[in-house]
């Protein structure tokens, strides 16, 4: 190891004499969230939905309709088209990749019975989309995500290929680069002819309501709509949750497409499950009520949430701004930080003195970061006080590696 000079020796054997034992590597709420929705923990239910179904027992596969309502709502669409699954968004990603695997897209031939199934990765993009893919031993090609979306003429090019079966979209402050996708690129998605007729573009909606600001927020184009005036209505499949609005991984979350869509995974599912958890949907309706309310308590995890995003770019600007360069999200949960070459390093750099951040290469497929120089911030579970020495650690691990 080259010698280091000595103001940065000494402050680095300080922060190591500390011991500290900081986590910065996942985009979950702290505390002071999660204390937002603690009314969920103790309302009083009634048995009943609107529609006289007994929420304590089996039945009504696709959701209770009042629930199917508020999603509709928040999202802009019919409620007839909102399949309630669960609890995780991701869980059902997966089970849409995986019904695909064994018993295709709509009659389609199952994927798992052809050579090669390929899927188009916007990078950098979220670890887990890129690990489902892994797992199946689906192909991942990597297209630049730019500021307004996906590179559109790779894309376009791509789907001229039959093995082309998706792409991931995470349409609003995505995960991990916090930019939100423009018009022009939405209806250029919505108006894509793949080759393959069972291509289906899965639009993470994650972070739909997840604005940092009142007064500048973004705003994605109805990508359902979209699809339907170019008579493409079975292109997309959309996923909601209300991991990061109420409970993580505890809240409701949904699929979003088309009448024919559905109907094909409804009739698997009626094997797989005889219905999902309707008390937790009754309940979420009972205390959100509707769209407005949402977005009134969107506002009180921006409360939380900015000022830690504010702080890192505060601290970043003063401390490395010759050697870094980084996003300031409107939205959602991350930032990207990009040092040149050198993202392995500072990240080991900081694992030596304490703070854990998402492993290099992690928003890649096959976490393989090009440049070596992406690192994913993920700030919200630390309090203000933590955050301020993770910063305090990444800046001096910057300083050391990029000097
Ligand atoms: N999709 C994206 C883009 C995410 O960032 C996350 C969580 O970080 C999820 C999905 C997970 O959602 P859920 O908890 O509903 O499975």
């Amino acid at each position: 190891m080259n010698k280091l000079p000595e103001n940065l020796q000494l402050k680095y054997n300080e922060l190591v004499l500390k011991n500290y034992s900081l986590n910065m590597a996942r985009g979950k709420p702290c505390e002071d969230q999660l204390n937002l929705s603690n009314d969920l923990l103790s309302m009083k239910l009634y048995y009943e939905s609107c529609d006289g179904v007994d929420i304590r027992n089996y039945g009504q596969l696709t959701g209770l309709r009042e629930t199917k309502k508020l999603i509709g709502e928040l999202v802009d669409i019919s409620e007839d088209n909102v399949f309630i699954y669960g609890t995780s968004s991701l869980n059902i990603m997966y089970d849409f990749i995986s019904r695909s695997m064994t018993h295709g897209v709509n009659g389609s031939t199952p994927w798992c019975k052809l050579d090669k199934v390929k899927w188009i990765c916007p990078t950098p993009g979220y670890d887990r989309h890129f690990a489902i893919c892994e797992f199946f031993g689906i192909e991942m090609i990597n297209v630049p995500l730019n500021d307004d979306g996906p590179d559109m003429e790779i894309v376009e090019s791509l789907i001229k290929d039959p093995s082309v079966k998706g792409i991931w979209c995470v349409p609003q402050y995505s995960n991990p680069t916090g930019i939100t996708y423009s018009d022009e690129i939405v209806s250029r998605i919505a108006k894509l002819k793949p080759a393959a007729k069972d291509f289906r573009v899965y639009w993470d909606n994650a972070y739909c309501v997840h604005h940092l600001y009142k007064d500048d927020q973004e705003h994605v184009l109805n990508i359902i709509d979209e699809c339907k005036k170019t008579g493409n209505e079975d292109l997309v499949y959309e996923f909601v949750s209300f991991s990061k609005i109420s409970f993580s991984g505890s809240g409701v979350a949904a699929v979003i497409s088309s009448d024919r869509n559905l109907d094909f995974v409804k009739k698997q599912l009626t094997i797989q499950t005889i219905g999902f958890d309707k008390v937790n949907q009754l309940r979420h309706v009972l205390f959100f009520k509707n769209k407005e309310n949402i977005m009134r308590h969107m506002m009180k995890h921006a409360e939380i949430i900015r000022p830690k995003m504010d702080l890192i770019d505060e601290v970043l600007s003063k401390e490395v701004k010759d050697f870094a360069r980084w996003n300031k999200p409107k939205g959602g949960y991350f930032v990207s930080l990009y040092v040149d070459g050198k993202a392995r390093e500072v990240i080991n750099r900081c694992k030596e003195m304490g703070l854990t951040l998402t492993d290099a290469g992690c928003s890649y497929p096959y976490h393989k970061d090009p440049s070596n120089s992406h690192i994913r911030l993920a700030p919200t579970y630390l309090s203000l006080d933590e955050l301020k020495i993770a910063l305090d650690i990444l800046s001096l691990a910057i300083k050391i590696e990029c000097n």
